[in-house]
């Protein structure tokens, strides 16, 4: 995939700078997490929206949402999604936040 380069400075490579630019990005997810998740300890669900890098959930057009007995299930169109690190509704993934009811809002746990 990465072939050796004598020309580049100081003996890194195309994958020494990809490894350090991951490094940087999964820095930056996990403190955006980790303010994600202090807001909602605070009680404040909009802010953890906002903050949240959105890493994963699942479609609420599909079983995967009824399935989770989700209260959101099916209302939010084919491309509506629920994101499980702090339970915002977007309008795809990767999406934007859509207000909500709060009878939609769902309680998230944190990774263990
Ligand atoms: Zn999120």
């Amino acid at each position: 995939m990465f072939d050796y380069d004598e020309e580049l400075p100081a003996g890194f490579q195309d994958a020494d700078f990809l490894q350090r630019q991951y490094e940087e990005e999964s820095r930056t997810f996990a403190a955006r997490l980790g303010r994600a998740h202090g807001a909602l300890d605070a009680g404040d669900d909009a802010r953890a929206w906002s903050l949240c890098p959105h890493g994963g959930g699942y479609g609420l057009g599909g079983t995967a949402a009824t399935d989770a007995g989700d209260p959101a299930a099916g209302l939010y169109g084919p491309d509506g999604f629920r994101c499980q690190d702090c339970g915002a509704v977007l309008d795809g993934f990767p999406g934007e936040v859509v207000p909500i009811p709060p009878e939609h809002i769902i309680e998230v746990g944190r990774p263990s």
